[in-house]
């Protein structure tokens, strides 16, 4: 960037979030939700495009190679920058899967919404017997001339509470091999039919739901790529959220100091030395991460899509936010078990990060068939019709 386009992201991060102080922000939400700050920081940086840089100009981005989107980040490292989680379906998932899969109309539709903050999107994906197996989804839309009718239940929605659309995936073709017969849709939430039900998780806090589709209409305009190829469309979601999506923006810079570590260093735990050496082996953790997000950064210059190194850093992000939150925990004794310790909930939410986004056992499956070549799975339902294929703990 120039530096007078530097100086506009200044001012613009000046006069909206301020300097980076001592104050906290949530991590992926967990305490609770603040819709106002991500909205108020997006509509600031809209004009500048600078909220999603690499989106397209006209898009709600600012056409940024991969070398300005880091820049941006970077730079944003000193200012307070609201935790983004209401927001980070659309921004990081449905955004670039709308890139690959949507069509011009929709792009225009959604996405300058997404980038402004005015529009927020949930995942639509898991079902009580398809988590893990996501192919054996079992919600139903049939078409009816230019309206879809979707009926069925998803589980695990987070943001559907709150949010403005969602994401789904559902069974076009039951007697289609499962991976076969999908499409994607785009579903309001406040549409006739959806019934959103908060669940309560063991850190308190309610971010997901279960949702009930009844004969929930949708138009064909808003089903996302080919009728059929839901699957494909998918999978490019599912990549874009396990590279944590903003691979454009390497999150641990040489300048970024972890926070975690001011908090152990001011808890004058920095002289135990299994402190220090538990903390070293996390630093070294995170910059292995680091270094794999700039090579998935390198991928991207190159023109490729995410692949399965995604899975190698969901993998070792969930492990080093388990880490860091049982290392807070030992450095603050048996404060660690007060609520108003502000360590509780992350220590509480840490297990939900190994399952969140694809279970660690999934992430390993990938990495070992698709990175490591050994031998797959048996998938003895791949080329059997749904409809007749023994789903989840029941048979059909
Ligand atoms: C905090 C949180 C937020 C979430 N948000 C969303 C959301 O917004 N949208 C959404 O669609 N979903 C969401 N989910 C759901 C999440 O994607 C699923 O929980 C996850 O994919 C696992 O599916 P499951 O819970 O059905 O477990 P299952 O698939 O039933 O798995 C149970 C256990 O069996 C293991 N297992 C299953 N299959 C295999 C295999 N082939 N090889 C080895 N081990 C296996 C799993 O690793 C796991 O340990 C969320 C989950 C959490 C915890």
């Amino acid at each position: 960037m120039t530096p007078a386009e530097d100086d506009e992201l200044r001012r613009v991060l000046e006069g909206s979030v301020g300097r980076r102080g001592s104050e906290r922000t949530t991590t992926l939400g967990a305490g609770g939700f603040d819709l106002d700050a991500g909205r108020g920081y997006l509509a600031a940086t809209r004009p500048g495009g600078f909220g999603v840089p690499s989106w397209p100009r006209h898009l709600g981005g600012r056409d940024a190679d991969p070398d300005e989107a880091a820049h941006i980040k970077a730079f944003q490292a000193d200012f307070a920058i609201p935790d983004l989680y209401p927001y980070r379906v659309g921004m990081r998932m449905v955004g670039p899967t709308l890139l690959e899969h949507g069509t011009t109309d929709q792009q225009w539709r959604w996405m300058p919404a997404i980038a402004a903050g005015d529009a927020i999107w949930c995942q639509m994906f898991s079902e009580p017997e398809a988590g893990s197996d996501l192919a054996n989804v079992s919600t139903s839309a049939r078409r009816d001339g230019d309206l879809w009718s979707l009926d069925g239940q998803k589980v695990w929605t987070s943001r559907a509470e709150y949010a403005t659309w969602g994401i789904c995936l559902a069974r076009t073709a039951p007697e289609a091999p499962k991976h076969r017969g999908l499409t994607m849709f785009a579903v309001r939430m406040d549409a006739p039919g959806i019934d959103v039900r908060p669940l309560t998780q063991i850190n308190g806090d309610a971010h997901f739901s279960e949702v009930f589709l009844t004969a929930a209409t949708v138009p064909d305009t808003d089903r996302i790529g080919d009728v059929g190829g839901g699957w494909r469309v998918a999978t490019a979601l599912l990549a874009h959220e396990r590279a944590g999506a903003d691979r454009s923006a390497p999150k641990v810079g040489p300048s970024a100091w972890p926070t975690w570590l001011d908090d152990l260093v001011q808890a004058g735990l920095s002289s135990d030395r299994v402190l220090r050496d538990r903390a070293m082996a996390l630093y070294c953790l995170d910059e292995a991460i680091r270094f794999t997000e700039l090579r998935a950064l390198a991928n991207e210059q190159a023109g490729r899509q995410p692949g399965p190194e995604g899975s190698g850093m969901k993998l070792h992000g969930a492990r080093s936010f388990k880490l860091r939150s049982e290392l807070l925990a030992a450095g603050a004794g048996a404060a660690a078990m007060l609520t108003d310790w502000h360590g509780h909930v992350d220590f509480l939410t840490a297990p939900s990060m190994s399952i969140r986004g694809g279970t660690d056992e999934i992430q390993r499956n990938i990495l070992g068939e698709r990175v490591l070549g050994l031998p797959g799975e048996p998938r003895v339902d791949r080329d059997v019709p749904w409809s007749v294929s023994r789903r989840g703990a029941r048979p059909s």
